[in-house]
């Protein structure tokens, strides 16, 4: 089953459940100050949680573009070095607000994933909050326990504890008990290697997790307690490209279609194979991953920048623009050729990508011309650097001038000293960061004087600026 069909498949089964298929809400979020991008299904809906929003349709489901680079959930450092975390990824999800409960929101799940969408029921498994003994002395799940084992064997139900089974909005609001569903995608003749208990395993690489069923039942005081909330609701998440990565029968989500064409293209204008050397293989899938997370946002407005979400969408850039350099040899810009093919493939889905695939090109390629345009110099002063260090620790100083005067993001700079088996002295980074703050400071307030001097002065006549990122490097004056 391709990926389009996927998609449909998981709304349509909700849509005949009377849920209200919605759109996604933006990957980009302006209005929030506690957070940039949607990382979960639920950020769009937080105001029904929290019961500040009236609710027009109980049952809701959809696909939610998330980004999870920043913040509680960052997952930018496994990306590409596993194969099922991403930067960018979409989020399938049904909800019931104050509707249907555990049970419809388990029986439902699990209809759509071995009746529907035929997944061997003997590769599942299901945790359950195994109750606290801290100051909340919750319970163990007993509900949904008995829900699952009315479905499933008992030795495939796992217990679970607050840190994976219990989930917080954040310090007050509603909470409760989550229920897990894994995959286990061991091919045959692995199990059989392995037997009996040992064979349940969750946290073995190729036993993932695709989706998470949250049974909202409590509201965090702002003491601390916990109160039964007087409506109780349903949210689930699940990862669309690890669905489509157990359907079509593949061990990474990198092999499935979501990301296959995207791969083919990076090999076309490379050269480079896919799935012959590891180095190349991080690269590429690097590469596959960040532009969907470079090219949603922009569609959704937020271009590279050297602030906010902005730098965040400018660190991702680079970030593969460097891979590419490094490992897979491109010394020219060739990151804005990928988004075609990104558009052809998820752009009836995602008509933003269609309706903005000339800005994403653009936006793209400048971005990697400004930044190859010093990569090099900087990989060189870096090398030189690591050849006369003493020690396995960097200067944050040296960390410093890369960003400054070569544009290396700070986690750029950490990434190759690690590969390279060296460490960053971050604090020290920061340091040179406020010391020159407070020097530009100081020097802004000489240029303002020298602005004033220069406007009375009747002999020069402003010609403009020369921007370098959002900075403003110079300004230029002429004689008249
Ligand atoms: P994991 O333990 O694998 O990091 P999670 O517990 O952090 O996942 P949830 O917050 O429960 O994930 O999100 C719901 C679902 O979204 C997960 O079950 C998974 O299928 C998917 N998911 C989470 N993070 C990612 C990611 N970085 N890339 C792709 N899919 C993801
Ligand atoms: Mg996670
Ligand atoms: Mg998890
Ligand atoms: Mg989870």
């Amino acid at each position: 089953m391709n990926s389009k069909d996927i998609r449909t498949q998981f709304l349509n089964f909700f849509k005949e459940k009377n849920h209200k298929i919605v759109p996604s809400a933006p990957m980009v979020i302006k209005d929030d100050p506690t957070l940039m991008f949607t990382n979960a299904g639920m950020n769009q809906f937080k105001e029904f949680f929290l019961g500040n929003s009236v609710v027009k349709n109980k049952r809701v489901s959809d696909t939610q573009k998330c980004l999870r680079v920043s913040g509680k959930h960052n997952d930018l450092e496994e990306v590409g070095k596993d194969t099922y975390h991403h930067t960018m990824f979409e989020m399938l999800g049904n909800w019931s607000f104050g509707d249907y409960f555990k049970t419809e929101a388990i029986a439902w799940a699990w209809e759509l994933l071995t009746d529907i969408l035929k997944i061997d029921k003997d590769s599942l498994y299901v945790s359950v909050f195994e109750g606290s003994d801290d100051a909340d002395k919750l319970g163990m799940d007993t509900e949904a326990y008995d829900l699952w084992s009315a479905i499933v064997p008992k030795d495939r139900i796992i217990m679970g504890n607050k840190k994976d089974n219990f989930w917080e909005m954040g310090d007050q609001g509603p909470c409760g008990p989550c229920s897990e569903i894994h995959v286990d995608i061991r091919s045959a003749e692995e199990k059989a290697k392995i037997s009996g208990a040992s064979l349940v395993n969750k946290d073995h690489p190729l036993v993932v997790e695709i989706w998470n069923l949250v049974f909202m039942q409590y509201n965090r005081k702002a003491d601390g307690s916990l109160e039964p909330l007087p409506e109780k609701h349903v949210d689930t998440g699940m990862g669309f490209e690890r669905l489509c990565m157990v359907l079509q029968g593949v061990q990474s989500n990198y092999d499935t279609d979501v990301f296959t064409p995207i791969i083919r293209e990076i090999e076309a204008i490379t050269g480079k194979d896919y799935g012959k050397k590891e180095e190349t293989d991080i690269a590429i899938r690097v590469i596959a991953d960040h532009i969907r997370a470079v090219a949603f946002s922009i569609a959704d407005g937020q271009l590279p920048s050297n602030t906010g979400a902005g730098y965040v969408i400018r660190r991702i850039l680079r970030r593969a623009i460097r891979y590419g350099f490094t490992f897979l040899n491109t010394k020219e810009p060739f990151m804005y050729r990928l988004v075609n093919v990104l558009t052809e493939n998820m752009g009836t889905a995602f008509p933003e990508l269609k309706e903005q695939r000339q800005l994403i090109e653009n936006v793209v390629k400048e971005e990697e011309h400004s930044f190859l345009h010093t990569l090099e110099q900087g990989l060189v002063l870096l090398d030189n650097v690591v050849k006369q260090s003493n020690g396995k620790e960097i200067s944050g100083r040296k960390a410093f001038e890369l960003y400054d005067t070569y544009g290396f993001p700070i986690d750029l700079t950490g990434l190759i000293l690690e590969e390279k088996g060296y460490t960053l002295d971050e604090k020290g980074f920061h340091e040179a960061m406020q010391e020159q703050k407070n020097r530009s400071r100081s020097a802004s307030e000489v240029a303002k004087a020298d602005w004033e001097i220069l406007m009375n002065d009747s002999e020069q006549e402003f010609v403009g600026y020369d921007v370098l990122e959002t900075k403003v490097k110079l300004v230029k004056y002429r004689k008249v």
